[in-house]
Protein backbone atom coordinates (compact mmCIF):
# COMPACT_ATOMS: atom_id res chain seq x y z
CA UNK A 1 0.00 0.00 0.00
CA UNK A 2 0.77 3.54 -0.57
CA UNK A 3 0.81 5.04 2.84
CA UNK A 4 0.08 8.62 3.75
CA UNK A 5 -2.50 10.34 5.07
CA UNK A 6 -1.64 13.98 3.68
CA UNK A 7 -0.09 13.27 0.40
CA UNK A 8 1.01 16.30 -1.23
CA UNK A 9 2.66 16.29 -4.78
CA UNK A 10 5.57 17.68 -4.93
CA UNK A 11 5.63 19.72 -8.67
CA UNK A 12 7.58 17.08 -10.81
CA UNK A 13 5.06 13.99 -11.70
CA UNK A 14 7.61 10.98 -12.68
CA UNK A 15 7.55 7.00 -12.88
CA UNK A 16 9.32 4.72 -10.26
CA UNK A 17 12.50 4.62 -12.89
CA UNK A 18 12.14 8.25 -13.21
CA UNK A 19 10.81 8.77 -16.84
CA UNK A 20 8.70 12.36 -16.96
CA UNK A 21 5.39 12.57 -17.05
CA UNK A 22 3.88 16.70 -16.80
CA UNK A 23 1.17 16.96 -14.18
CA UNK A 24 -0.73 19.68 -14.71
CA UNK A 25 -4.00 20.85 -14.07
CA UNK A 26 -7.53 21.82 -15.66
CA UNK A 27 -9.04 25.51 -14.70
CA UNK A 28 -11.87 27.28 -15.71
CA UNK A 29 -11.35 30.72 -13.63
CA UNK A 30 -8.86 32.15 -11.36
CA UNK A 31 -9.64 30.78 -8.54
CA UNK A 32 -9.09 27.33 -10.14
CA UNK A 33 -6.00 28.56 -11.10
CA UNK A 34 -5.14 29.87 -7.85
CA UNK A 35 -6.00 26.71 -6.03
CA UNK A 36 -3.99 24.26 -8.95
CA UNK A 37 -0.92 26.84 -8.43
CA UNK A 38 -1.36 26.02 -4.39
CA UNK A 39 -0.86 22.51 -5.60
CA UNK A 40 1.90 22.61 -7.02
CA UNK A 41 0.75 21.52 -10.54
CA UNK A 42 3.56 22.11 -13.22
CA UNK A 43 1.23 23.98 -15.80
CA UNK A 44 -2.25 24.29 -16.70
CA UNK A 45 -3.27 21.01 -19.25
CA UNK A 46 -6.56 22.77 -20.24
CA UNK A 47 -7.64 26.18 -19.60
CA UNK A 48 -11.65 26.28 -20.23
CA UNK A 49 -12.32 29.73 -21.20
CA UNK A 50 -15.66 29.48 -21.38
CA UNK A 51 -16.11 31.35 -18.24
CA UNK A 52 -15.50 34.70 -20.07
CA UNK A 53 -18.09 34.13 -22.57
CA UNK A 54 -21.18 32.93 -19.64
CA UNK A 55 -23.91 35.47 -18.30
CA UNK A 56 -22.96 37.54 -21.62
CA UNK A 57 -25.79 38.42 -24.50
CA UNK A 58 -23.05 39.49 -27.11
CA UNK A 59 -19.30 37.98 -26.92
CA UNK A 60 -17.24 39.66 -24.55
CA UNK A 61 -14.96 42.36 -26.08
CA UNK A 62 -11.42 41.98 -26.47
CA UNK A 63 -10.36 43.98 -23.94
CA UNK A 64 -12.89 41.96 -21.23
CA UNK A 65 -10.88 38.28 -22.41
CA UNK A 66 -7.44 39.93 -21.82
CA UNK A 67 -8.70 41.13 -18.41
CA UNK A 68 -9.95 37.62 -17.71
CA UNK A 69 -7.08 35.41 -19.37
CA UNK A 70 -4.17 37.48 -17.79
CA UNK A 71 -5.55 36.32 -14.24
CA UNK A 72 -5.18 32.82 -15.16
CA UNK A 73 -1.58 33.40 -16.85
CA UNK A 74 -0.37 35.46 -13.80
CA UNK A 75 -1.25 32.55 -11.62
CA UNK A 76 1.71 30.27 -14.01
CA UNK A 77 4.36 32.81 -14.50
CA UNK A 78 6.96 31.13 -15.91
CA UNK A 79 5.12 27.95 -16.64
CA UNK A 80 2.87 26.57 -19.29
CA UNK A 81 -0.83 27.23 -19.54
CA UNK A 82 -2.72 25.48 -22.77
CA UNK A 83 -5.88 27.72 -23.49
CA UNK A 84 -8.10 26.03 -24.90
CA UNK A 85 -10.47 28.05 -27.51
CA UNK A 86 -14.41 28.18 -27.02
CA UNK A 87 -16.00 25.17 -26.52
CA UNK A 88 -19.93 25.99 -26.69
CA UNK A 89 -22.44 24.22 -28.65
CA UNK A 90 -24.12 20.67 -26.87
CA UNK A 91 -23.31 20.58 -22.72
CA UNK A 92 -22.20 24.05 -23.12
CA UNK A 93 -24.71 26.33 -24.98
CA UNK A 94 -24.06 29.90 -25.23
CA UNK A 95 -26.91 32.34 -26.26
CA UNK A 96 -25.78 34.26 -29.04
CA UNK A 97 -23.83 31.96 -30.90
CA UNK A 98 -27.23 29.68 -31.19
CA UNK A 99 -27.97 28.55 -34.31
CA UNK A 100 -30.73 26.57 -36.09
CA UNK A 101 -31.94 24.44 -33.49
CA UNK A 102 -30.67 20.80 -33.88
CA UNK A 103 -32.27 17.55 -32.89
CA UNK A 104 -28.70 16.34 -31.87
CA UNK A 105 -26.69 18.86 -30.44
CA UNK A 106 -24.16 16.56 -28.92
CA UNK A 107 -23.40 16.16 -33.12
CA UNK A 108 -23.96 19.66 -33.93
CA UNK A 109 -22.29 23.28 -34.58
CA UNK A 110 -20.44 22.77 -31.37
CA UNK A 111 -16.71 23.37 -30.31
CA UNK A 112 -14.52 24.42 -33.30
CA UNK A 113 -17.31 24.54 -35.49
CA UNK A 114 -18.99 27.19 -34.03
CA UNK A 115 -15.87 28.97 -35.22
CA UNK A 116 -17.20 28.64 -39.23
CA UNK A 117 -20.69 30.07 -38.59
CA UNK A 118 -18.87 33.49 -36.18
CA UNK A 119 -15.17 33.51 -37.76
CA UNK A 120 -15.34 36.45 -35.41
CA UNK A 121 -15.69 35.43 -32.70
CA UNK A 122 -12.35 32.66 -32.52
CA UNK A 123 -10.96 36.07 -34.23
CA UNK A 124 -11.55 38.14 -31.22
CA UNK A 125 -10.38 35.34 -28.56
CA UNK A 126 -7.06 34.51 -30.55
CA UNK A 127 -5.75 38.13 -30.65
CA UNK A 128 -7.11 38.51 -26.81
CA UNK A 129 -4.86 35.28 -26.11
CA UNK A 130 -1.96 36.67 -27.87
CA UNK A 131 -2.62 40.01 -26.20
CA UNK A 132 -2.76 38.17 -22.59
CA UNK A 133 0.55 35.64 -23.73
CA UNK A 134 2.61 39.26 -24.40
CA UNK A 135 1.50 40.60 -21.30
CA UNK A 136 2.45 38.11 -18.77
CA UNK A 137 5.57 35.34 -18.32
CA UNK A 138 3.53 32.33 -19.00
CA UNK A 139 4.10 29.73 -22.09
CA UNK A 140 1.00 30.03 -23.89
CA UNK A 141 -0.18 26.95 -25.96
CA UNK A 142 -3.45 27.14 -28.01
CA UNK A 143 -5.68 24.24 -28.61
CA UNK A 144 -9.37 23.91 -30.38
CA UNK A 145 -11.92 21.85 -29.21
CA UNK A 146 -13.86 18.90 -31.36
CA UNK A 147 -11.27 18.72 -33.91
CA UNK A 148 -12.62 16.38 -36.72
CA UNK A 149 -10.38 16.35 -39.88
CA UNK A 150 -7.10 17.43 -41.08
CA UNK A 151 -7.89 20.41 -42.63
CA UNK A 152 -9.83 22.12 -39.60
CA UNK A 153 -6.19 21.19 -37.84
CA UNK A 154 -4.53 23.14 -40.94
CA UNK A 155 -6.90 25.79 -40.87
CA UNK A 156 -6.89 26.53 -36.58
CA UNK A 157 -2.90 26.27 -37.03
CA UNK A 158 -2.72 28.88 -39.78
CA UNK A 159 -5.59 31.08 -37.64
CA UNK A 160 -3.03 30.99 -34.38
CA UNK A 161 -0.03 31.79 -37.07
CA UNK A 162 -1.49 34.82 -38.08
CA UNK A 163 -1.58 36.16 -34.49
CA UNK A 164 1.77 35.01 -33.68
CA UNK A 165 0.31 31.87 -31.44
CA UNK A 166 3.14 29.82 -32.31
CA UNK A 167 2.29 26.76 -30.91
CA UNK A 168 -0.84 25.69 -31.47
CA UNK A 169 -2.51 22.13 -31.25
CA UNK A 170 -5.71 20.26 -30.88
CA UNK A 171 -8.07 18.36 -28.89
CA UNK A 172 -8.51 14.59 -30.02
CA UNK A 173 -12.42 14.30 -28.86
CA UNK A 174 -13.89 12.86 -32.03
CA UNK A 175 -12.64 9.20 -33.05
CA UNK A 176 -11.96 10.46 -36.68
CA UNK A 177 -9.24 12.72 -34.84
CA UNK A 178 -7.24 9.73 -33.12
CA UNK A 179 -7.13 7.70 -36.24
CA UNK A 180 -5.63 10.61 -38.12
CA UNK A 181 -3.44 11.30 -35.49
CA UNK A 182 -0.27 11.18 -37.67
CA UNK A 183 -1.42 13.92 -40.62
CA UNK A 184 -3.00 15.99 -38.08
CA UNK A 185 0.36 15.99 -35.82
CA UNK A 186 1.77 16.36 -39.37
CA UNK A 187 0.72 20.46 -38.78
CA UNK A 188 -0.64 20.62 -35.15
CA UNK A 189 2.07 20.84 -32.77
CA UNK A 190 0.78 18.73 -30.21
CA UNK A 191 -2.62 16.76 -29.45
CA UNK A 192 -4.38 16.48 -26.02
CA UNK A 193 -7.18 13.48 -25.77
CA UNK A 194 -10.64 14.52 -24.12
CA UNK A 195 -11.34 11.43 -22.76
CA UNK A 196 -14.80 12.59 -21.97
CA UNK A 197 -15.88 13.62 -24.91
CA UNK A 198 -13.65 10.87 -27.14
CA UNK A 199 -15.53 8.15 -24.97
CA UNK A 200 -19.19 9.96 -24.97
CA UNK A 201 -18.54 9.72 -29.56
CA UNK A 202 -16.29 6.27 -29.64
CA UNK A 203 -19.24 4.58 -27.78
CA UNK A 204 -22.23 6.50 -28.96
CA UNK A 205 -23.17 7.27 -25.31
CA UNK A 206 -24.36 10.54 -23.76
CA UNK A 207 -21.54 11.51 -21.22
CA UNK A 208 -24.39 13.24 -19.22
CA UNK A 209 -26.64 10.24 -19.38
CA UNK A 210 -26.78 7.86 -16.09
CA UNK A 211 -28.87 4.91 -18.00
CA UNK A 212 -25.63 4.90 -20.35
CA UNK A 213 -22.81 5.75 -17.81
CA UNK A 214 -21.49 1.87 -18.22
CA UNK A 215 -20.97 2.89 -21.88
CA UNK A 216 -19.28 6.12 -21.73
CA UNK A 217 -16.39 5.03 -19.50
CA UNK A 218 -13.32 5.46 -19.51
CA UNK A 219 -12.06 2.11 -19.31
CA UNK A 220 -13.74 0.61 -22.74
CA UNK A 221 -10.84 -1.01 -24.56
CA UNK A 222 -12.12 0.46 -27.72
CA UNK A 223 -11.42 4.04 -25.98
CA UNK A 224 -7.92 3.04 -24.80
CA UNK A 225 -7.39 1.78 -28.54
CA UNK A 226 -7.85 5.37 -29.69
CA UNK A 227 -5.65 6.53 -27.29
CA UNK A 228 -2.94 4.17 -28.33
CA UNK A 229 -3.62 5.61 -31.94
CA UNK A 230 -3.29 9.19 -31.00
CA UNK A 231 -0.07 8.04 -29.22
CA UNK A 232 1.35 6.26 -32.49
CA UNK A 233 0.75 9.50 -34.29
CA UNK A 234 2.46 11.56 -31.82
CA UNK A 235 5.22 9.70 -32.19
CA UNK A 236 5.46 9.12 -35.77
CA UNK A 237 5.62 13.20 -36.00
CA UNK A 238 7.42 13.70 -32.78
CA UNK A 239 4.72 15.78 -31.00
CA UNK A 240 3.42 15.44 -27.42
CA UNK A 241 -0.02 13.71 -26.93
CA UNK A 242 -1.36 14.61 -23.33
CA UNK A 243 -4.35 13.76 -21.80
CA UNK A 244 -6.98 16.26 -20.21
CA UNK A 245 -10.22 14.08 -19.51
CA UNK A 246 -11.38 13.04 -16.67
CA UNK A 247 -9.77 9.40 -17.35
CA UNK A 248 -6.12 11.38 -16.12
CA UNK A 249 -7.53 11.66 -12.66
CA UNK A 250 -7.96 8.20 -12.11
CA UNK A 251 -4.86 7.10 -10.77
CA UNK A 252 -5.36 3.09 -12.15
CA UNK A 253 -6.65 4.86 -15.31
CA UNK A 254 -3.24 7.23 -15.48
CA UNK A 255 -0.87 4.63 -15.32
CA UNK A 256 -1.89 2.65 -18.22
CA UNK A 257 -2.57 6.22 -20.00
CA UNK A 258 1.19 6.93 -19.31
CA UNK A 259 2.00 3.16 -20.85
CA UNK A 260 -0.27 3.57 -24.07
CA UNK A 261 2.71 7.18 -24.61
CA UNK A 262 1.04 9.68 -22.77
CA UNK A 263 3.44 12.50 -22.23
CA UNK A 264 1.29 14.55 -19.94
CA UNK A 265 -1.62 14.61 -17.62
CA UNK A 266 -3.83 17.06 -16.83
CA UNK A 267 -6.58 16.70 -13.83
CA UNK A 268 -8.47 18.43 -11.34
CA UNK A 269 -5.66 20.02 -8.92
CA UNK A 270 -7.16 18.02 -5.86
CA UNK A 271 -6.49 14.55 -8.04
CA UNK A 272 -2.60 15.52 -8.45
CA UNK A 273 -1.17 13.70 -4.93
CA UNK A 274 -2.67 10.62 -5.49
CA UNK A 275 -1.51 10.53 -9.18
CA UNK A 276 1.59 11.71 -8.45
CA UNK A 277 2.02 8.92 -6.05
CA UNK A 278 0.81 5.63 -8.20
CA UNK A 279 2.67 6.92 -10.91
CA UNK A 280 5.84 7.20 -8.45
CA UNK A 281 5.46 3.90 -7.19
CA UNK A 282 4.92 2.05 -11.17
CA UNK A 283 7.97 1.81 -13.64
CA UNK A 284 7.41 2.73 -17.22
CA UNK A 285 7.94 -0.87 -18.32
CA UNK A 286 5.22 -1.91 -15.57
CA UNK A 287 2.90 0.87 -16.90
CA UNK A 288 3.04 -0.36 -20.52
CA UNK A 289 2.97 -3.73 -19.68
CA UNK A 290 -0.42 -3.06 -18.04
CA UNK A 291 -1.20 -0.94 -21.34
CA UNK A 292 -1.06 -4.30 -23.04
CA UNK A 293 -3.10 -6.37 -20.67
CA UNK A 294 -5.81 -3.56 -20.58
CA UNK A 295 -5.79 -3.27 -24.51
CA UNK A 296 -5.87 -7.18 -24.44
CA UNK A 297 -8.98 -7.22 -21.86
CA UNK A 298 -12.55 -8.03 -23.78
CA UNK A 299 -14.70 -5.78 -21.68
CA UNK A 300 -14.37 -2.26 -19.56
CA UNK A 301 -14.86 -4.37 -16.36
CA UNK A 302 -12.24 -6.60 -17.21
CA UNK A 303 -9.47 -4.40 -18.12
CA UNK A 304 -10.29 -2.14 -14.58
CA UNK A 305 -9.84 -5.38 -12.51
CA UNK A 306 -6.69 -6.41 -14.32
CA UNK A 307 -4.67 -3.28 -14.17
CA UNK A 308 -6.53 -2.62 -10.19
CA UNK A 309 -4.88 -6.23 -9.02
CA UNK A 310 -1.74 -5.16 -10.39
CA UNK A 311 -1.54 -1.77 -8.28
CA UNK A 312 -0.60 -0.84 -4.95
CA UNK A 313 -3.88 0.33 -3.07
CA UNK A 314 -3.82 4.18 -2.28
CA UNK A 315 -4.47 4.63 1.29
C1 LIG B 1 -13.11 16.24 -22.61
O1 LIG B 1 -14.04 16.18 -23.42
O2 LIG B 1 -12.55 15.24 -22.12
C2 LIG B 1 -12.61 17.55 -22.16
C3 LIG B 1 -11.52 17.65 -21.40
O3 LIG B 1 -13.32 18.66 -22.52
P1 LIG B 1 -14.71 19.06 -21.81
O4 LIG B 1 -14.91 18.15 -20.63
O5 LIG B 1 -14.59 20.50 -21.45
O6 LIG B 1 -15.69 18.82 -22.92
MG1 LIG C 1 -14.63 17.94 -24.52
Amino acid sequence: ALASQVRTFDGVGRTADGHRVELLANVGSPRDAADAAAQHAEGVGLFRTEFAFLDHDEAPGIDEQVAAYRQVLAAFAGRKVVVRTLDAGADKPLPFLAGEPEANPALGVRGLRTAQAHPKVLDDQLVAIARAAAAESATVWVMAPMVATVDEAQEFVAACARHGLDTAGVMVEVPSAALLAGPILAHAAFASIGTNDLTQYTMAADRVLGSVAHLSYAWQPAVLHLVAATCRGGAQQGRPVGVCGEAAAVPALAVVLVGLGVTSLSMTPRALPDVAAVLAATTLDECRRLAQLALAASSAADAEAVVRAALPVLT
